[in-house]
């Protein structure tokens, strides 16, 4: 981890492969907490998880697929944050989405205890009902962690809204038509994430006052930057330009079709949304200049 560390490593991460004993995560918390950097933790009991292709409950039941329990996250984020606590190592919980795990989280945070969380789009945006209309089967909704309920989702918003929730994270994962179009239970789980990102948080959270503009910020750019301690979300004389130029209240119609990403693998295709990006730029170049925002049309020139 140290010799990682040298090469330029910023955290180190289970994603995908979750550490299973508690000992193993012990050791990754001192080790980590040593080198001052955080483990960003995928906290999924896969005995509990077990073959499961969606959230447990009462439409895996009529649908007659798999379920993966919201235990089966919220036992293994308890157990994290004893270790945390334990070994004064800094947990990021990555695309929490369970409310039982943001209460772990919050109360976690009022003992001092350190670790932070953030929240993926899909998961503030859509719940479990999903899964029956308006295309049942739709393997655009399968991604691990699964869609929750209605509860886990609000709980979320509320956690977004009261400072609880550190950051938002797209979990993005780019699938062939191949791994997609197959079966819900051999489906690929995850979806294409960074490109609706902006447009769900304006539309979902910024626009009903759930969150202000400058929050958004915070928790797009602000603190995922502090969580891995990299430099960013900042605008400085002398720093890197890699700036998303935000339009608020651009109209954005969602088309899988247009996205640069090779993948097509969204359950937002066709959504209407109101807000979205203007321009990207990265190391000072502008890769992306969107053709419907005059204002940054001479970006494009440049
Ligand atoms: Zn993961």
């Amino acid at each position: 981890m140290a010799d990682m560390r040298e090469a330029g490593c910023v955290a180190f991460s289970d994603d995908g492969r979750p550490v299973a004993t508690a000992l193993l995560m012990r050791r990754a918390l001192e080790y980590s907490s040593m080198l001052g950097l955080p483990i960003i933790d995928h906290c999924e009991d896969k005995t509990l998880a077990g073959e499961g292709v969606a959230h447990e409950g009462f439409h895996t039941s009529q649908l007659g697929l798999r379920g993966i329990p919201g235990a089966a996250e919220d036992v293994m984020v308890e157990r994290d944050i004893v270790l945390a606590a334990m070994t004064r190592g800094h947990a990021h919980i990555a695309h929490l989405s369970t409310a039982g795990a943001l209460r772990a989280v919050k109360a976690a945070k009022d003992r001092g205890v350190r670790v932070t969380c953030e929240v993926a789009p899909h998961h503030f945006t859509l719940s479990d009902e999903r899964l029956l209309a308006p295309l049942a089967y739709d393997t655009n909704l399968k991604m691990n962690p699964p869609l929750r309920e209605a509860v886990d989702r609000d709980a979320l918003v509320t956690g977004l809204m009261d400072g609880t929730v550190d950051a938002i994270a797209t979990d993005h994962a780019p699938h062939h038509a191949d791994d997609k179009q197959v079966e819900f239970d051999r489906a690929s789980f995850g979806i294409v994430g960074l490109e609706t990102a902006v447009s769900l948080t304006l539309d979902r959270l910024v626009h009903p006052g759930v969150i202000t503009l400058a929050r958004k910020v915070d928790l797009l750019s602000v603190n995922p930057a502090r969580i891995i301690g990299v430099a960013g979300g900042r605008i400085a004389a002398g720093d890197v330009a890699d700036i998303t130029i935000v339009a608020p209240d651009l109209a954005v119609t969602v088309s899988a079709a247009a996205f640069r990403s090779k993948s097509r693998n969204t359950p937002f295709d066709g959504w209407s949304l109101r807000g979205g990006v203007a321009a990207t730029l990265v190391g000072g170049r502008a890769l992306f200049v969107n053709p419907a925002v005059a204002a940054v049309a001479a970006l494009g020139r440049a």
